[in-house]
């Protein structure tokens, strides 16, 4: 048999937490949907949970398994995976390692198991090659203050940030500048990079990252949307909290984009004061919504709020089956902390944003969407802080919610992100973008593998 013609086994390796595991999940499927043999490394907590996940796409034949690792608590602790991870290549012999960015360490696993390591970062192009350049050229030392705008050097479209919307160890030396070095360095020391993006949506930055970070990259997403029907949708990350068919009749009744959805995200966790503040200005924009709060906040809602707004807002408590909410029709925009998935799903599914980044990489993708893409509108969020995020007032979110569900340039923004819809379906269609550079990947990988 040429290497051409025999069987790819790939490892996926996730970093457990929803905004990771969720897309490397997808990316399983999409390889296994190729005719790969999938296997996704999990600690025994999360096995059976993306089991069932998968089980529709195994039932059509996909070759899709779960592997149980020991996962230490602690996320310094990721490296003590090595031994178990070293073990589990060494008793099934994948052809290559796709595993996550805060598993840097993974580089040298697949090196001394002969195997090729790719790295995924689970954001776009756009957003870590800014990152990079920040970090590279630490324009944010030549501002006086931390509300003065710098210019990102040497990066595409005159891009300005401040010193506030970057992370604490990017402005100064804290134990996680380390580790965002490691990930930095093992991005290039990788075999290369699957970017969960398509090429259409940021050409310019897909070409600095390859061109100017010298990077060797794959955009093979959306990838929820290339899993469509082959995934269940409603437990996407974690059980859903409501029953779908209530949750899509509720919004079967409402008129095409009139609907806000408000979701932040696995991680976002809001105090009291913040949560009564969105509560006044949902019910102050007048639009209908959808709010995700999660289970252990419902008892910081404003006293008889629910009740009050009974049909005219939906609350979830926990978690939400976001990608089939989003695909609905009744949806006019979604408030997110802009956490890349949320970002795409928005994108995948025409809905224009409103922007409330909170931290990680969200202040970088605000600017992508609001700048570049022009798919939405800041809520006035300024400010980078870890979970609880910058407090924003009642009166900002309603304006914000008013305009871009109704405002001057709602339907001018709306045409754009159902545009940029349809070119996210033709990119994973067959002989789309996307489509191409995983065909290009795997092929790449069979020349590879003896
Ligand atoms: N998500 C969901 N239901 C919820 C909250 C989140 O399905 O109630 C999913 C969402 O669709 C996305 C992921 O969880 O795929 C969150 O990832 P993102 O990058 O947006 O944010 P993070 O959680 O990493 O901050």
């Amino acid at each position: 048999m040429t290497s051409q013609n025999r069987q790819l086994h790939v490892f996926f390796f996730p970093f457990m937490a929803p905004g990771h595991s969720i897309p490397i999940i997808d990316l399983a499927i999409l390889f296994a949907g190729k005719g790969v043999k999938s296997t996704i490394i999990a600690p025994p907590s999360d096995a059976a949970h993306i089991s069932k996940v998968t089980e529709k796409a195994r039932n059509s034949g996909y070759e899709v398994d779960v592997l149980d690792i020991e996962f230490p608590v602690a996320e310094a602790a990721t490296k003590l995976l090595k031994r178990p991870l070293e073990d589990l290549i060494r008793q099934h012999r994948p052809h290559c390692l796709v595993s996550d960015i805060f598993f840097p360490w993974t580089n040298d696993v697949a090196a001394a198991s002969g195997i090729p390591r790719i790295l995924f970062h689970g954001t776009c192009a756009f957003s870590f090659s800014a990152m990079e350049h920040v970090l590279l050229y630490e324009p944010h030392k030549n501002v006086s203050s931390d509300s003065e705008p710098f210019l990102i050097p040497n990066f595409p479209g005159d891009i300005k940030l401040t010193r506030s919307q970057l992370p604490e160890f990017g402005k100064q030396e804290t134990g996680f500048t380390k580790l965002f070095n490691e990930f930095i360095e093992s991005e290039s020391k990788s075999f290369g990079v699957i970017v969960n993006s398509f090429y259409e949506l940021e050409p310019v930055y897909a070409d600095h990252h390859t061109n100017f970070l010298g990077r060797k990259a794959w955009h093979v997403g959306p990838v929820s949307l290339s899993t469509k029907g082959i995934i269940d949708k409603t437990n996407r990350g974690k059980q859903s909290s409501i029953d779908e068919n209530k949750c899509l009749n509720w919004l079967n009744l409402k008129e095409p984009n009139s609907v806000v959805y408000v979701c932040f995200g696995s991680m976002a966790d809001f105090d009291s004061c913040q949560l009564i503040e969105i509560a006044k200005g949902l019910e102050a924009s007048g639009q209908s919504f959808v709010w995700v709060v999660r289970n252990e906040k419902e008892k910081l809602l404003p006293e008889g709020f629910e009740r009050k707004m009974e049909g005219k807002g939906l609350i979830i408590r926990g978690w939400a089956p976001q990608v089939l909410i989003l695909e609905n029709e009744a949806i006019g925009a979604f408030v997110t902390h802009c956490g890349w998935n949320s970002v795409l799903e928005a994108v995948s599914t025409g809905v224009p944003v409103i922007t409330w980044p909170v931290a990680a990489e969200q202040f970088y993708n605000e600017k992508l969407l609001t700048e570049i893409l022009k798919i939405g509108l800041g809520v006035g969020a300024r400010k980078w802080k870890r979970l609880v995020g910058d407090f924003v007032r009642s009166e900002a979110i309603e304006k914000a919610v008013r305009e871009v569900i109704m405002g001057e340039c709602a339907v001018v923004m709306r045409n754009r992100a159902k545009r940029l819809a349809e070119m996210a379906k033709k990119a994973v269609e067959n002989g789309g973008s996307s489509d191409s550079h995983l065909n290009a990947l795997i092929g790449e990988l069979k020349s590879l593998s003896p």
